[in-house]
C-alpha cells in the first residue's frame, strides 16, 4: 500500500525525482532520532559564547534560536564533545556511521550551513576519559564532557520520532485523498467498459446517473438560488468524499507522552490534527483545480461529463474550504493554550495564512449562483484573482514557516501544474485554429448564426468550442463563451434540403410547423452562399447564439468579425445514446445546435423541437438539416408534451430507447424526471443525456 501510494504520489505530483517530495515520501525528518534526541538534551545548555538577551523562540522552532547561536556551537569544544558521547552510547550499531555523520554535517550546529570545527569522528576522539557527572544547576555554562540524562534523551528522540510519523501520515493521507479523488471516476468509467457490465449499468442509470437528489431540480437553480442540485450519484461521490476528509482529518494519531514541544496530550494531538488539516487542504487544491480545467485528463480518461465534473468541482472547493477554516481555528486555539498567540500574530506565516484563508472563505460566498448569475465575467474574474491570492498566500505561509525544507510546497507546484496545463493548451488550441474572419447574420429576433469557415473538426455531437469575439469587447479580449458547434456541412441550404426531402418522402419542416404551430409558417429564406462560407460544404463550423445580456448582446449582422476559437472539447458522453436503437432529441429553442449532430450519428432519429414564434426565423434556417432527421415534431410557439413523446416510444416497443434533451431548464428537468421514472418501470431500457447549457 505505502509503496503503491508512493509511486502514484510521485507520478501524479510529476516530480521530477524522489530525492525531494513529501515527508515520509523522499523527505525524512529527524533520522536518526537518537542523535536529534542527544542534539535537543544538549542545545539548551548555556556555552562560554551564549548570550542572554536573544529573541522569541516561536512553536514552531523546534529547537532553533535562543541564546546559543549556530556559530557558538559551531567552535565549542565541550557542547561537540558531549554531543558527540552522547550519539555514540545512545544509538545503537543499527544506525550507519554515515547517517551520524550526515546529522552531524546538517544537524549538529542547528543549521545547514554553519559547519562544526570537527567532524562527528574527530569529535568523539576528543573524548578521551567517559565523562561521569551531568551539567549541574551550579554550572553556569558548559566547561566539560558532560553526561545527558538518558531518560531526557529518550523523550526527546521519541518526540522527534512521533511528530516525523505523525507528518509521514499527513503525507500519505493527502495522496490517499488525491488519489481517491482522481481515481474514482477513473475506476468507475473503467468499471463500466467491464464485460456483462452494461447489464448492471443499465439497472442502476436509473436510480443513480439520472435522478436528482432533490426533487426534480438539477438544471433549474434551488430556490432563493442556492444552487443547483446534484443528482444521485454525483451526491454519492460528494457524500463518499466528505467523508473520506472526516476519516483522513481524525484518525491515525499516536502520542507521546512527556513530550519535549507539547506541554500535554491534548496540545499534542491538538497540534497534529491542526498540521492534518493544513496538509490535507493543500492536497485538495491540484484536484479543485482539476476538476474545474477544460482541459482536464479525468475529460479524457472517463465518460463523465464536463458539467459533472463541475459540480464536483464546487463541492470538492468547499471541502478543501472546511479543511483550511478548520486547520485556521485549531491552530489559533492550539496557540492560545499554549501562551504562544501573541508571538505568532506577529509572524509573517501567520499574516499569509490569514490571506489564504480569508480568500478561501471569499470565494465561497463569491461564487454562489446569486454572483454567478448577477455577473458571469465579474465572477470568472474575481474568481482567478482569488484563487491566486490563495496559493499565494499558501505558499509565503509554508515559506515563511518551513523554507521549502518539508515538501509541503509540492502540493501548490502540482496544483499550478494543472492550471497552466489548461492554459498552455488552451492558447495552443486558439493558435492552432488561428484567426478566423466569421459570418454572422441574424435568423431571429434575438438569435444569430455564426459560420466560421475552413475549420475542419469532426462532425461529432457532443461538441462545444469556446468563440473570442475581441472585436466585440476590446476590453476584456480574453472573454469566451461556450457554444454547441455545428459542422456547416450539416446546414445545407434550403433548395439542397427540399431536394432531399422530396427524395426521401419525409415531411418537410414547414408542412410539419404549419400543422403542429397553429399556422405559424415562413415565408422566405435567407440564401446561404456555401461558396462564401467556406467553398465546399464541410469546411466549417456554425454556431447558433441566443444573444442575453453580456458579450451575445452585441452579435450584429458582420460579414467579417474576427473570431478565435478554442476547442473543440467534448462535453456530455455520446457512446450510450448512439447505440440505442431510437434515438429521440429533445430541444427547446436554440438548444436545437446541442441535438441537431446527432442526425448524422444516428439512422432512427425523431426530433422534438419547439421554440417560441419569435425564434421562427431559426426553424427555417435549419429546415435543411431537419429534413433529414427520420421523424420530427417541430412546434413554433407552442410545447412539447415530453411525457407523452415518451410513452409513445415506450408503445413502439424499442428495446433500448437513447433520449438527448437540450433546451432551458425547465425542460431539462421534467424531460430528466419522466425518463427516469420510465427507466426504473421496464421493459424499454433508456439511455439519458442532458446538455443544459449551462453547469
Ligand atoms: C456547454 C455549453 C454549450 C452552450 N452552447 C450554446 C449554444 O450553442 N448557443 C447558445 O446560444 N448558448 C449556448 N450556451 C450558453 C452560452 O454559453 C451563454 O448563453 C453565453 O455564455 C452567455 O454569454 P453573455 O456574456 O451574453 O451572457 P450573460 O448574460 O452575461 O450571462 C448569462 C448566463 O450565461 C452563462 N455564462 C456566461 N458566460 C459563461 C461562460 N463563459 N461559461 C459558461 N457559462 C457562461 C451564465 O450562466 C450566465 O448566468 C452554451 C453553454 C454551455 C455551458
Amino acid at each position: 500500500m505505502k509503496g503503491l501510494l508512493t509511486a502514484v504520489g510521485l507520478a501524479a505530483l510529476a516530480l521530477p525525482g524522489p530525492a525531494q517530495a513529501l515527508i515520509g515520501y523522499g523527505i525524512t525528518m529527524y533520522d536518526p532520532s537518537c542523535a536529534f534526541g542527544c542534539y535537543d538534551s544538549v542545545s539548551g545548555y548555556m556555552l562560554e559564547c551564549s548570550v542572554m538577551d536573544h529573541g522569541p523562540v516561536g512553536a514552531h522552532s523546534h529547537g532553533a534560536g535562543g541564546p546559543t547561536s549556530p556559530e557558538c556551537r559551531a567552535g565549542d569544544t565541550y557542547f561537540l564533545t558531549t554531543l558527540a558521547y552522547c550519539m555514540n552510547t545512545t544509538c545503537d550499531a543499527s544506525t550507519p556511521m554515515w547517517k551520524m555523520e550526515r546529522f552531524w554535517s546538517e544537524q549538529a550546529t542547528g543549521s545547514k550551513t554553519v559547519a562544526a570545527k570537527w567532524s562527528y569522528g574527530e569529535a568523539l576522539a576528543q573524548v578521551k576519559e567517559p565523562p561521569t557527572d551531568e551539567y549541574g544547576e551550579d554550572d553556569h555554562h558548559l566547561t566539560r564532557t558532560v553526561l545527558l540524562d538518558p531518560e531526557t534523551v529518550k523523550s526527546n528522540a521519541e518526540t522527534r520520532e512521533y511528530f516525523e510519523y505523525a507528518e509521514m501520515i499527513h503525507s500519505r493521507y493527502g495522496l490517499v485523498l488525491l488519489i481517491v479523488g482522481f481515481g474514482t471516476p477513473v475506476i468507475i468509467s473503467l468499471f463500466t467498459k467491464l464485460p456483462y457490465m452494461s447489464t448492471l449499468s443499465d439497472k442502476l442509470k436509473p436510480y443513480l446517473v439520472y435522478p436528482s437528489l432533490i426533487g426534480t431540480y438539477h438544471v433549474r437553480p434551488l430556490p432563493y438560488l442556492l444552487g443547483n442540485a446534484a443528482t444521485i450519484g454525483q451526491s454519492l461521490y460528494v457524500i463518499m468524499f466528505a467523508a473520506l476528509n472526516i476519516a483522513m482529518a481524525a484518525a491515525g494519531y499516536k502520542s507521546v507522552q512527556p513530550n519535549a514541544w507539547f506541554g500535554n496530550q491534548w496540545q499534542e494531538v491538538m497540534g497534529y490534527f491542526s498540521a492534518r488539516t493544513g496538509v490535507l487542504a493543500f492536497a485538495l487544491t491540484p484536484l479543485v483545480i482539476l476538476l474545474s480545467g477544460r482541459n482536464n485528463i479525468l475529460l479524457w480518461a472517463t465518460n463523465w461529463s464536463h458539467s459533472t465534473f463541475m459540480i464536483l468541482h464546487r463541492w470538492v472547493a468547499r471541502i478543501y474550504a472546511a479543511q483550511v477554516i478548520v486547520h485556521s481555528i485549531a491552530e489559533l486555539v492550539l496557540y492560545i493554550d499554549m501562551g504562544s498567540y501573541e508571538a505568532e500574530f506577529k509572524t509573517e506565516y501567520w499574516a499569509w495564512g490569514i490571506v489564504g484563508t480569508v480568500f478561501a472563505c471569499a470565494m465561497l460566498v463569491f461564487s454562489s449562483l446569486f454572483f454567478r448569475r448577477w455577473s458571469y465575467e465579474v465572477f470568472l474574474i474575481g474568481h482567478i484573482i482569488m484563487a491566486v491570492f490563495v496559493i499565494v498566500g499558501s505558499w509565503y505561509h509554508v515559506e515563511f514557516l518551513f523554507s521549502r525544507k518539508w515538501g509541503y510546497e509540492f502540493w501548490l507546484y502540482a496544483a499550478c501544474a494543472v492550471w497552466f496545463f489548461d492554459r498552455v493548451i488552451r492558447v495552443f488550441r486558439i493558435l492552432k485554429n488561428g484567426p478566423r474572419r466569421a459570418v454572422v447574420t441574424e435568423v431571429a429576433e434575438d438569435i444569430v448564426r455564426v459560420d466560421v469557415k475552413g475549420i475542419r473538426w469532426t462532425a461529432a455531437p457532443g461538441l462545444h468550442t469556446y468563440a473570442y469575439f475581441p472585436a466585440l469587447s476590446p476590453w476584456r479580449p480574453w472573454e469566451n463563451h461556450p457554444f454547441s458547434i455545428l459542422p456547416t456541412a450539416l446546414l445545407r441550404s434550403k433548395r439542397e434540403a427540399s431536394l432531399s426531402g422530396a427524395a426521401s418522402g419525409s415531411d418537410t419542416p414547414s408542412n410539419a410547423d404549419i400543422e403542429k404551430s397553429g399556422g405559424v409558417t415562413s415565408t422566405s429564406t435567407p440564401e446561404r452562399d456555401d461558396q462564401a462560407l467556406g467553398g465546399a460544404p464541410g469546411a466549417g463550423i456554425t454556431l447558433y447564439v441566443r444573444k442575453s445580456k453580456g458579450l451575445t448582446k452585441l452579435l450584429a449582422n458582420h460579414n467579417s468579425l474576427l473570431t478565435l476559437l478554442d476547442g473543440p472539447y467534448p462535453d456530455n458522453p455520446t457512446d450510450g445514446v448512439l447505440k440505442s436503437d431510437r434515438l429521440l432529441l429533445i430541444a427547446g429553442g436554440v438548444g436545437i445546435t446541442g441535438v441537431l449532430p446527432y442526425i448524422a450519428r444516428h439512422t432512427n432519429v425523431k426530433v422534438c423541437w419547439s421554440v417560441r414564434a419569435s425564434a421562427e426565423g431559426l426553424v427555417r434556417d435549419l429546415e435543411g438539416p431537419l429534413s433529414r432527421a427520420a421523424e420530427k415534431d417541430v412546434r413554433v410557439g407552442s410545447r412539447l408534451d415530453v411525457a407523452a413523446l415518451l410513452a409513445e416510444e415506450e408503445r413502439t416497443g424499442w428495446n433500448r430507447v437513447g433520449v438527448v434533451v437540450c433546451g432551458p431548464g425547465g425542460l431539462c428537468d421534467d424531460t430528466r424526471a419522466l425518463v427516469t421514472a420510465k427507466a426504473r418501470s421496464g421493459p424499454t431500457v433508456w439511455e439519458l443525456e442532458v446538455d443544459a447549457f449551462s453547469w
